[in-house]
C-alpha cells in the first residue's frame, strides 16, 4: 500500500470510505475514544492489511467495533445476559466486552484467542460507517505500532500518509484514551486494561470485578451508600491508644466531655475509657450497647479502629468507620 495518495474526508466521505472496506481495504476512522484503522472483521485478507500497515505484532487482538446490540450474535456466541446488561448501560461507549468468538470471525482477528473483544463506539461516523458497510469492522488504534495513539485526523496522517487511502476527520476524540477492555469469559470479570468506564461504573451492574492490578472489588449492597450506625455525638476513631489519649486531652482542653472506647484498654492516665471486650468477638457482641451507653453519657467518642491485617475484625472495622464517618486518627 505503499505510496498512495492518503486523501482527508468528512462524514460526506463515509460512502468512499464503505466503497475502500467492503473491497477489502483499510480506512482511518474516528470514535470518541481514539481515531481507529479498521477493515472487514469477517476477512482475514482485509484484516491482514491492518496489521501490515501498522507493524502490529500478530499475537495482539484486535477489538470488533458493531453498531448495537443487535449484531452481538454476529461477532460472539454463548453470550450472557450481563454483557447485555453492560452494552445497556456503557454502550455505545468506551467499553470493549472479551466475550466467546463466532466462527464467522476469523483467527487473525483474535491472535488466535477463542476471545473476541467487542465494542460499540460512540461517534456517528463510526456508527453510520459500520452499518453501510454492513459488516463488523476490526480496528485498532490508528497508529504505528509502539507510537501513540491518535486523537485528531492529522495524528492519523502523520503515521500513515502514503500508507493507507482514507482518513475520516471527526475531530478531536471526545475521551482521549482507548476504551476499557473487560473480559467477562472470566468469574470474576478482569479489567484487563482500563479506560474510561471505571471499575466503579462497572460494580454498578457487575456484583465483583477484577482490576488490572489484581484486586478484587466487589459492589457494595444496596442501602450501604446510607449513613447508619452513627451515634448521636460526634465520633472519631484512633489506630492507637496513645493517639487515643491525645485526642482525649484536646477534646477535655476544648471544653468536650470524651469518652475513650477501647478493646482490653491498658494505662488509661485517669481518661474515662470503656472495655469494648477482650477479643473480636466481645467487641462485636459489645460494640452497640457500648455506643447508645457512650452518646448519652458524654459527647466526644473516641473509638478503636482496628489494625487491617487482623481479619476477625474486619467486620468490626466496617460499622466503627460508619459509626466515626470515615475519621480515622494514626499516629
Ligand atoms: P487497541 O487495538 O490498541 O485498542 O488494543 C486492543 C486491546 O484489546 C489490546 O489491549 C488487546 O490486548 C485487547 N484485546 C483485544 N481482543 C482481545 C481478546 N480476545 N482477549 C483479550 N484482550 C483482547
Ligand atoms: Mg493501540
Amino acid at each position: 500500500m505503499n505510496g498512495i495518495k492518503t486523501a482527508i474526508g468528512t462524514k460526506e466521505d463515509i460512502s468512499t470510505a464503505v466503497a475502500i472496506i467492503k473491497g477489502g481495504g483499510v480506512v482511518a476512522f474516528p470514535t470518541e475514544t481514539v481515531y481507529g484503522l479498521g477493515a472487514n472483521a469477517f476477512s482475514e485478507e482485509a484484516v491482514k492489511e491492518i496489521f501490515k500497515a501498522k507493524g502490529r505484532p500478530s499475537d495482539n487482538p484486535l477489538i470488533v467495533h458493531i453498531p448495537s446490540v443487535n449484531w452481538l450474535n454476529l461477532v460472539a456466541k454463548n453470550v450472557p445476559d450481563i454483557a447485555l446488561k453492560l452494552f445497556k448501560k456503557f454502550s455505545p461507549g468506551a467499553l470493549a466486552l472479551v466475550l466467546e468468538k463466532s466462527d464467522n470471525i476469523p483467527e487473525i482477528v483474535t491472535a488466535g484467542l477463542p476471545t473476541v473483544a467487542v465494542r460499540i463506539p460512540k461517534h456517528d461516523i463510526a456508527l453510520k460507517l459500520i452499518e453501510e458497510c454492513g459488516v463488523p469492522i476490526s480496528a485498532p488504534s490508528a497508529n504505528i505500532s509502539g507510537l501513540v495513539s491518535p486523537t485528531k485526523a492529522s495524528h492519523v496522517f502523520a503515521d500513515f500518509n502514503g500508507k493507507i487511502p482514507l482518513i475520516l476527520d471527526g475531530g478531536d476524540s471526545e475521551v482521549g484514551i482507548e476504551s476499557t477492555v473487560l473480559d467477562l469469559t472470566k468469574n470474576p470479570p478482569i479489567i484487563l486494561r482500563p479506560g474510561a468506564i471505571t471499575a466503579d461504573m462497572l460494580l454498578k451492574v457487575l456484583p465483583k470485578v477484577l482490576t488490572h492490578k489484581g484486586e478484587v472489588l466487589i459492589a457494595q449492597s444496596p442501602g450501604m451508600k446510607y449513613k447508619h450506625y452513627s451515634p448521636k455525638c460526634e465520633a472519631v476513631s484512633a489506630t492507637l491508644f496513645s493517639v487515643a489519649l491525645n485526642e482525649y486531652k484536646k477534646a477535655l482542653n476544648n471544653g468536650k466531655s470524651p469518652v475513650i472506647i477501647w478493646c482490653n484498654p491498658q494505662g488509661a492516665e485517669g481518661a474515662e475509657v470503656i472495655n469494648l471486650g477482650g477479643n473480636a468477638g466481645e467487641c462485636m457482641h459489645n460494640l452497640f450497647a457500648v455506643l447508645r451507653e457512650a452518646e448519652v453519657k458524654y459527647n466526644y467518642i473516641i473509638l478503636q479502629y482496628f489494625e487491617e491485617s487482623e481479619r476477625e475484625f474486619t467486620a468490626l472495622n466496617n460499622r466503627i468507620i460508619k459509626a466515626v464517618n470515615g475519621v480515622v486518627l494514626r499516629a
